[in-house]
């Protein structure tokens, strides 16, 4: 057992945070079966090579090296080349250990608890700690078709552009919907770019896709009323998610748990012209994934506090009494994900 807790403790070291649970320990079961748990909590985030880690373990190489494949193949620990050598490391509990093992696949009873455990853990313990993110790690990028060049529109606010500088981009299914099972919105939308698009697509968890296939992605989760969601960084994109409220553990601490600082909101917020609302009902019923929109008698209601500048009501009001305008106040997101690891790390630090 104390395998179990000395991994948890590592991982509960990244600034992303893995707090003990009870429903914690269940999943490090899962993802790391006796036999293979003790070279994992050897390792930390840095990568290191199967020699280095076989040396700590006090076993012989080739049969480290055989259990960190294995863990690699379903996407428990990561690995890369270090100087020509396979090296691995642990991962972060998000974007890491809840999603590639769910996208690798999983067999349905092990998916059925996997899904119950990490839903418990992030309403509970990783609430707390996701809530207390200062900024959050992720943030909102606005649906594409409502921007309008009647604002000066920032690359870092689009992620098409910001998909432009990364080097590979990675299409994989969405282990929320996976998991949660709750909706029938497509699957095959989340993005990894770059480092982590190159160890899922050689995992077989993703397949490596071009700038106009991943633009087309983000179109067709536009139109699907999905949510664009990405690391909270304005420099470059490590991963691009598109979210449901229904099934993404991020959007639900904000419609179940009202932890309204889960997910940075986007430098737009919607705008509603009343006098060109015919009351519908499309907007609220169909598009807002966070309630900023009802109904009351034959009109829209907005609330702005609630908008997170999603974009999502805007393409579909067939009278056009939505729009996006940017938001008072807005503070931009950290320059790096550097910048927004130090930040959280000092806040959590208080
Ligand atoms: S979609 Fe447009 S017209 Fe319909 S209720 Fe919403 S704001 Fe009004
Ligand atoms: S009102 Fe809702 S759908 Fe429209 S931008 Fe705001 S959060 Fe998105």
């Amino acid at each position: 057992m104390h395998h179990y807790h000395k991994l948890q403790q590592t991982l509960d070291t990244h600034p992303m945070g893995a707090p003990p649970s009870e429903e914690f320990l269940e999943i490090l079961k899962i993802l790391f079966p006796p036999g293979e748990v003790e070279l994992a909590a050897l390792m930390d985030f840095k990568l290191r090579t199967a020699g280095e880690i076989a040396r700590r373990a006090g076993m012989p190489e080739k049969e480290a090296l055989q259990k960190l494949e294995a863990m690699a193949d379903r996407g428990s620990v990561l690995a890369k080349k270090l100087d020509g050598q396979p090296a691995y490391a642990l991962l972060p509990n998000y974007p890491g250990l809840f999603e590639y093992p769910i996208i690798k696949g999983v067999d349905g009873e092990t998916l059925k608890r996997l899904a119950k455990l990490w839903h418990a853990y992030y309403m509970r313990a990783m609430a707390a700690e996701l809530a207390s993110a200062s900024p959050p790690w992720t943030r909102v990028f606005p649906a594409e078709e409502a921007l309008t060049e009647e604002y000066e529109i920032l690359p870092f606010e689009v992620a098409s552009k910001m998909m432009e500088r990364t080097k590979a981009i990675a299409l994989a299914n969405c282990a929320c919907r996976i998991s949660a099972g709750n909706c029938d919105k497509p699957l095959d939308v989340c993005l990894a770019f770059d480092g982590a698009a190159s160890f899922l697509a050689e995992r077989e968890m993703a397949r490596l896709i071009s700038l106009q296939e991943a633009v087309e992605v983000l179109k067709r989760a536009e139109e699907a009323g999905l949510v664009h969601t990405g690391n909270n960084a304005a420099d470059k994109l490590l991963f691009l998610c598109n979210c449901c409220p229904c099934c993404c553990h991020f959007l639900r601490l904000i419609t179940e748990h009202n932890y309204t600082n889960a997910v940075a909101k986007s430098s737009y917020q919607a705008r509603l012209d009343g006098s060109l609302c015919t009351g519908c009902g499309i907007c609220a019923e169909e598009r807002c994934p966070v309630k900023a929109l009802n109904i009351e008698g034959d009109h829209a209601v907005f609330h702005p506090e609630k908008c997170i500048g999603c974009g999502l009501c805007v393409s579909t009001c067939p009278t056009g009494a939505l729009r996006l305008e940017k938001r008072a106040n807005h503070q931009p997101p950290p320059a790096t994900t550097g910048e927004l690891v130090a930040r959280i790390t000092a806040t959590k630090k208080l």
